[in-house]
């Protein structure tokens, strides 16, 4: 576990970012080394927390929340004066972790997966009764779902929880303590089925005999495409592996972890879908549209600072609502014809609250929150700084120790090259 500051120096693709210039604007905590943005609270083997030893989770729940408290309740005297608070915002993390901290009766592990169910489905979101029979999550096409009267009307936790008892928050909606995110959202989730078809169906617009043949033919153009435009390609083919797609009855989706394939496949795709034409797969029409709305909306948010003027907001919500909606008609396209392409997931939901709330701020005329602002993409490297970490520090106690001390090393080497400590003599 890890916080950070909401504020930090954007995303460094910007003349104007950098260390001097730029620390006082309101920007995402993106560039930088994340050792200087990301502090780490506590780690834990799976072992230390799994099974028999489950009530060290809860523990450190309540340890981190109790924690919280202090820092807005009574804060820390500097030893030259000063005082500081802090305010946690928002609690951020992948899906299981979210719901796991959270103690979730609603989340994506509770989607309905059979058409007739004895008891009603329970939802699958924190927030919001999606997924329950009335209201459901696939009502994607919409920027006004029914789901979106039920924002906050429905407590979700299972247990009490420390975070909504020591942090503050807006009464009743304890839940948006609780963020999703857009890396996990988008880059591991959404991007991933919407690829996953996109891919499967450019294979077939291959003509070199059996399926793998006509994936090595788009695994080849692929490669010419990254290395004329300069992109990491990541991996050296695309197979029906890939995508999970063994037989034609089942959902391709893509079925990699590393965030950055996601973001360069589209990039490919986009180019493809916009310079071909495919008149005898109507599917890959919808799909151009789909990608370069998604494109825009992401390209949009990612050259922003942490407020959205509300003109822009309304830009991003009308293409996410696009490629929403584009999604919606290549899914039931591909049903009429008898296809499985295009799966609803819960994470589409998650999409489509960002959409809904940035659409929210331009109908309220205010500055809309760019979503990038609680985003996992940077403490997904920092993740996986001390995990590495914790692969070489030999297994006898107090590993845990040692793993901090480490950090704390590398943390402080970090600190002197960003200039934030100096060292007597300026060495
Ligand atoms: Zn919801």
């Amino acid at each position: 576990m890890s916080f950070h500051s909401l504020l930090g120096f954007g995303f460094g693709n910007s003349k104007r970012s950098g260390l001097k210039r730029n620390w006082t604007k309101m920007e995402c905590n993106f560039s930088g080394h994340t050792f200087t943005n990301r502090f780490l609270i506590a780690s834990l083997r799976k072992r230390d927390y799994a099974d028999d030893e489950s009530e060290t989770w809860q523990t450190l729940m309540d340890t981190v929340a109790r924690d919280a408290r202090y820092m807005w309740e009574t804060g820390v005297k500097s030893e030259h004066g000063p005082r500081y608070w802090g305010v946690v915002l928002g609690i951020i993390g992948d899906w299981p972790f979210l719901h796991k901290c959270g103690s979730f009766s609603r989340s994506f592990n509770n989607i309905q997966k059979r058409v007739n169910v004895r008891s009603p489905p329970v939802g699958i979101c924190h927030m919001c009764k999606a997924g329950q029979s009335e209201y459901p999550f696939e009502q994607i096409e919409t920027r006004r779902p029914a789901w979106l009267a039920t924002e906050f009307v429905q407590d979700p936790f299972l247990l009490p929880s420390p975070f909504a008892t020591h942090l503050l928050h807006e009464p009743g909606k304890e839940a948006c303590l609780w963020n999703f995110d857009w890396f996990h959202t988008m880059h591991l989730g959404v991007l991933k089925y919407f690829l996953g078809s996109v891919l499967a169906l450019l294979s077939e617009q291959e003509d070199s005999g059996q399926v793998d043949g006509r994936f090595s033919a788009l695994s080849a153009k692929y490669r010419l495409w990254c290395h004329q435009n300069s992109q990491r390609a990541h991996v050296t083919k695309i197979s029906k592996e890939s995508i999970g797609w063994d037989t034609t009855s089942s959902f391709p989706t893509g079925t990699w972890h590393k965030g950055s394939l996601s973001t360069v496949l589209m990039n490919f795709v986009e180019a493809k879908l916009s310079s071909e034409t495919f008149p005898n797969e109507p599917l890959l029409g919808l799909a151009a549209d789909a990608c370069k709305a998604i494109q825009q909306c992401s390209r949009i948010i990612y050259r922003s600072s942490l407020w959205l003027e509300p003109a822009k907001c309304k830009l991003v919500a009308e293409c996410g609502f696009q490629f929403l909606r584009r999604y919606a008609q290549c899914a039931t396209l591909a049903k009429n014809n008898g296809r499985c392409l295009f799966i609803f997931q819960p994470k589409l939901h998650c999409l489509h609250h960002f959409m809904v709330s940035l659409w929210d701020a331009h109908q309220r005329n205010i500055k809309g929150f760019n979503p990038l602002g609680m985003c996992c993409q940077q403490s997904e490297d920092f993740i996986g700084r001390p995990s590495r970490l914790t692969r070489r520090v030999t297994a006898q106690m107090p590993v845990l120790h040692r793993v901090m001390d480490r950090y704390l090393q590398s943390t402080y080497h970090q600190f002197i090259s960003s200039g934030y400590l100096v060292r007597p003599g300026g060495r």
